[in-house]
């Protein structure tokens, strides 16, 4: 179809039967609602159909499919790619749906797709349970748990797909069902690891555990000098499989925020921090965490009780939408002696105060679901790693990208698909 053709489909007809709205090319809110979490995506899509709720998705799903025009499904557009807005494409934009029923007894959370994984803590954590995610609270709950979805709870109780329990999906063909593990169980399968692709999907039921005191939890950084990096990894490396699960840390070449309740001589300081999340019980939260304490030299121990919702959005302010990213992964089975002499020479050379390097736990109850169990296939332990490139200024963006790509490029040797 020409793109004439796509921006003169009969949108009004597809607009008078919505609850919700459609923005076209030209109304007052259409850039804002284009723009996606990564500042550096900029597509420019034929309508955004902002629906309200299953019915909206269907007549969507069945406009695009009738007038043969391509499908962009939004839940909170953190997708590094912006694989959730496409130029000339109808964007379905979930957002307008956000409500979470919590069912306290049967331990588990229904959850509509536009969501932020904050709201689903909020109210979870209320009740003391909160079911796996990631590390950081503004992240749509819809691509994170097609995705994987890799957390502090990961160690414990698995990825944010060894909980999903069930998922209503409109497909491709308009038709509305429910998948769970006995009914679709191909398309529950899929769902469970293999991105946006099975359909799109208006709700989910994820099953919750029991966290710390009443929801609260042990944790925070642990920052050392950067100088620091390579003993810091070797010992990481040896401790965290002989660690409770209970106990669950990432680590990252990062610069330390400058902002309170950090110590002012601190700020812009470049670090190798791991920041920790312990969810057990308190009364054994001094012995487990005693080797994390009487490690090596720190410059700043943030360890400290908190709900588990302010441990989850603690990097929140630091990430506002809309900054430069430019993104890089890999998973590694472990952390060799050649990957820390890149993480040492990149760490050095951190290109901005934003940009940094993560390296996520996926061990423990992730590490024993079959590979073949769910579409997510990495079951073999070790890390799931992120290079990410970031500035709020465009005009950095040539630096931000070649730190990434050369740093990515000389870690991918010690990756596990480069070792297999
Ligand atoms: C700052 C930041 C931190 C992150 N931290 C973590 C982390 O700790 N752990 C982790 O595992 N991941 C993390 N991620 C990666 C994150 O899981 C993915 O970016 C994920 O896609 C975000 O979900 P979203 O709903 O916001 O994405 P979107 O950009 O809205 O969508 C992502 C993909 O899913 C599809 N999709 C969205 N909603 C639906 C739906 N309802 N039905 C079908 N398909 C849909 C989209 O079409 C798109 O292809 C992080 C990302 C960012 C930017």
């Amino acid at each position: 179809m020409t793109v004439t053709a796509i921006h003169t489909l009969p949108y009004q007809d597809l607009a008078a039967g919505l609850r919700g709205n459609l923005i076209r090319p030209g109304d007052p809110d259409y850039d804002e609602s284009r723009a996606v979490y990564n500042g550096m995506i900029d597509k420019r899509p034929a309508a955004i159909v902002r629906c309200r709720d299953a019915a909206d998705v269907v007549a969507a799903v069945n406009f695009a499919r009738t007038h043969r025009i391509e499908i962009a499904v939004r839940g909170g557009g953190h997708h590094a790619a912006g694989f959730s807005v496409w130029t000339d494409a109808l964007v379905i934009e979930l957002s307008p749906m956000r409500s979470t029923t919590v069912d306290p007894a049967r331990h588990t959370v229904r959850v509509d797709p536009g969501c932020t994984w904050g709201e689903v803590d909020h109210a979870t954590v209320a009740f003391g349970m909160a079911t796996p995610s990631g590390f950081i609270a503004s992240t749509g709950v819809a691509g994170l748990a097609l995705g994987g979805g890799i957390g502090y709870l990961s160690r414990r109780f698995g990825l944010t797909v060894d909980n999903l329990l069930a998922a209503d999906v409109v497909l491709a063909d308009g038709r509305f069902v429910t998948a769970d593990a006995s009914t679709h169980p191909d398309l529950f399968w899929a769902l469970r690891g293999g991105g946006g692709n099975f359909g799109v999907v208006t709700s989910f039921t994820f099953g919750c555990h029991d966290i710390g005191e009443h929801g609260s939890v042990i944790g925070g950084p642990v920052f050392y000098d950067l100088a620091d990096t390579a003993e810091v990894m070797r010992w990481y490396r040896t401790l965290l499989p002989s660690l409770p699960e209970e106990l669950s840390g990432w680590l990252g070449l990062v610069t330390i925020p400058p902002a309170p309740p950090i110590p002012e001589q601190l700020w812009g300081r470049k670090s190798c921090a791991i920041v920790w999340c312990y969810t057990g019980p308190h009364d054994r939260a001094e012995q487990v965490l005693e080797p994390i304490r009487t490690f090596g030299a720190p410059l700043l121990v943030g360890l400290q009780e908190m709900p588990f919702t302010a441990l989850q959005s603690a990097f929140d302010p630091l990430y506002p939408a809309g900054l430069q990213w430019y993104w890089r992964a890999d998973m590694f089975g472990e952390i060799t002696d050649e990957a820390i002499a890149v993480h040492e020479r990149f760490g050095a050379q951190l290109p901005t105060g934003h940009s940094t390097m993560h390296l996520y736990p996926i061990d423990g109850a992730a590490a024993r679901v079959a590979p073949d169990a769910t579409a997510f296939a990495y079951r073999d332990g070790g890390w799931a790693g992120i290079i990410a490139g970031v500035d709020p200024d465009p005009a950095n963006a040539e630096p931000i990208i070649r730190w990434t790509r050369d740093y990515w490029t000389q870690l991918h040797p010690t990756s596990a698909a480069a070792r297999t």
